[in-house]
């Protein structure tokens, strides 16, 4: 499994685990599942359940299995099974042979039914879907029973032998566990347990035409496995006495234990597959893997780290009751991590040319920069330098105020690692007014940025040459949706709070020549402009596309604000 640091401090689950253990419940063993529906990619709630579920079972000497939940073909396909299967082994976690299917027990969830027939616990019934809805009655009056309740066993046998033979159409049959329908639990009133669907699944084709419903086989393939704690998200608590219910009236051999926790939500986004579906379908954003998604893919693409997410979940804790987590911890966490473990670069975004005006033309020379601030076991870089640089466009202000720490008209800055700069004249565009140079005089003594005189300067800039920088196409992006909680008022889609400024794509950048053989693997900190990673899916050879992962805490910013 994982490298995963066990988590030190208890929540309510850990706490009940450790307590079965001590008692010996399940003979001391923990099996857990990660069950996901295959019909859209992982999101990062998703990543909670399966940190949990995984981290609970490695904590115990445990076993986490991997389970899709198949039983609706209409909506589900291979292809979410290989990218979900792919986003938990990313983040990091193994289940071994433990690869489950749901649609692996279709035969033993038919002979549950049956047994549940003979025991006059179900029965199929001929009401519409709507005729359902109308019986089953609301929080405050009891539902109705069913004209057909009360079917022999072996009508019911007959006929839904008949519904798995294909011998009726979608809708017109469906079976019912015969519960109560007075129960003050909506769930418990007779809810259906298997439909009719003349459809295509990805896994058993066309062998059944009836499928099983997710109370009803979720339960089972927990009890079939010898799940010990079945851990679930708090929607699920109304369902439980339904849960417990099947296990009790087959009297299966393991009972495992359900326990709600409450789900993540995040600010600026959803968190729902059939939504982030819409966002996809719609084309608001590339795909499920488009870097502003949360999805786990789009995290990758974006350059967050599988640590990064697992940290993040440890941080958030577990919790009974349902709240919103600020996207700014989700970012804090990424920016921890590659604040210690990513190198240090130079890019320029948007560029300026600057002319050292008394350095030789053809003169060029190497410079020697660290890779990190504060770990020198990251190593030092040659950077070359040159009479021709870039530097940022934001760097330069003709009339700046008096903090404004970088460059303007006789004011002296220091270029990273280099010389320290002055600048004498602003070449402009005649007919725009537009600045299209700098004109600047370096001081020949100040090599590797420092004053001979010890004079203060206070300014520094980051900055390619202009002869050896590659180009490269850079992508900053800001949340996806511009309201705190787009799914927040019911009168409103979700979709009106879109942020259409979400994707500022940087066409013109400069980068430094180290970055040529960057892969979507490494992740670096372009200095002063935050943490970056490759885009493998849009770089093309000679137009690298890099993606801002997360911004820095700069006290840049800062200035900007008072200027
Ligand atoms: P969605 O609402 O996004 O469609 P889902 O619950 O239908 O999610 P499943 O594929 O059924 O998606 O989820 C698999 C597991 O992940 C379930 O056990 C579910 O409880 C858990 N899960 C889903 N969303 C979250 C979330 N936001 N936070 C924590 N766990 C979640
Ligand atoms: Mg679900």
């Amino acid at each position: 499994m994982t490298t995963q640091e066990p988590t030190k401090s208890k929540d309510f689950i850990r706490a009940i685990i450790a307590d079965d253990l001590k008692n010996n419940k399940n003979d001391g063993r923990v099996i857990t599942r990660f069950p996901p529906e295959p019909n859209g990619f992982l999101h990062i709630g998703h990543a909670k359940s399966i940190c949990l579920n995984f981290g609970v079972a490695l904590e115990n000497k445990g076993v986490c299995h991997m389970r899709f939940d198949d039983t609706n073909p209409s909506k589900e396909e291979a292809s979410y099974v290989e990218a979900i299967t792919k986003d938990v082994r990313w983040l990091g976690f193994d289940w071994g042979d433990n690869l489950f299917f749901a649609s692996d027990y279709f035969d033993k969830l038919y002979d549950y039914a049956v047994q549940l027939i003979k025991m006059g616990m179900a029965y199929v019934c001929n009401l519409s879907a709507d005729e359902i809805r109308e019986h089953r009655g609301t929080l405050t009056e009891p539902g109705k029973e069913s004209p057909f309740r009360n079917r022999s066993v072996e009508e019911n046998l007959d006929l839904f032998t008949r519904m798995k033979n294909g011998e009726f159409a979608d809708g017109s049959h469906v079976l019912r566990a015969r519960i109560d329908m007075t129960s003050g639990n909506i769930n418990m009133r007779d809810p259906v347990i298997y439909r009719i669907l003349h459809e295509n699944h990805h896994r058993t084709g066309d062998s059944w035409c009836i499928y099983p419903m997710y109370d009803y086989t979720h339960s089972l393939s927990d009890a079939i496995e010898n799940i010990t704690h079945s851990l679930c998200t708090l929607e699920f608590e109304d369902h439980r006495p339904l849960y417990d219910w099947v296990l009790d009236t087959l009297q299966t051999p393991s009972h495992p234990q359900q326990i709600e926790f409450a789900r993540l939500n995040l600010t600026y986004t959803v968190m729902s597959k059939r939504k982030l579906l819409q966002l996809v379908n719609d084309n608001h954003v590339s795909g499920w893997d488009d870097p502003r998604m949360l999805t786990i893919s789009g995290l990758r693409r974006r350059g967050y780290t599988p640590a990064s997410i697992r940290n993040f979940c440890d941080t958030i804790g577990l919790a009974k009751r349902e709240s919103r987590i600020d996207m700014g911890v989700l970012e804090n966490a990424i920016r921890n991590d590659l604040n210690d473990s990513a190198p240090r670069r130079m890019a320029v975004l948007r560029p300026i040319k600057v002319i050292i005006t008394n350095y030789p033309e053809d003169q060029e020379e190497m410079l020697e920069i660290a890779n990190h601030p504060k770990n020198p076991d990251m190593g030092t870089r040659q950077i070359s330098f040159c009479r021709e640089i870039y530097i940022e466009q934001d760097d330069f202000l003709e009339e700046a105020p008096k903090k404004f720490f970088r460059l303007s008209p006789g004011r002296e800055v220091r270029l990273r690692a280099a010389y320290l700069i002055t600048c004498d004249e602003v070449i402009k565009d005649e007919k725009t007014g537009e600045i299209t140079e700098l004109r600047c005089s370096y001081d020949p003594a100040s090599r590797g940025g420092s004053a001979p005189d010890g004079r203060k300067v206070k300014g520094t800039l980051h900055w390619v040459s202009a002869r050896h920088g590659l180009a490269a196409e850079v992508r900053l992006y800001d949340r996806l949706f511009n309201v705190e909680n787009p799914d927040g008022d019911k009168n409103t889609e979700f979709k009106t709070h879109l942020n259409t400024a979400s994707l500022d794509i940087l066409t013109g950048c400069c980068i430094e020549p180290s970055l040529a053989d960057a892969t979507s693997d490494d992740r670096v900190q372009f200095e002063r402009l935050g943490f970056f990673c490759l885009d493998d899916k849009e770089s093309r050879t000679g137009r690298p596309v890099f993606n801002r992962t997360v911004t820095l805490r700069d006290s840049w910013e800062k200035v900007k604000g008072k200027k």
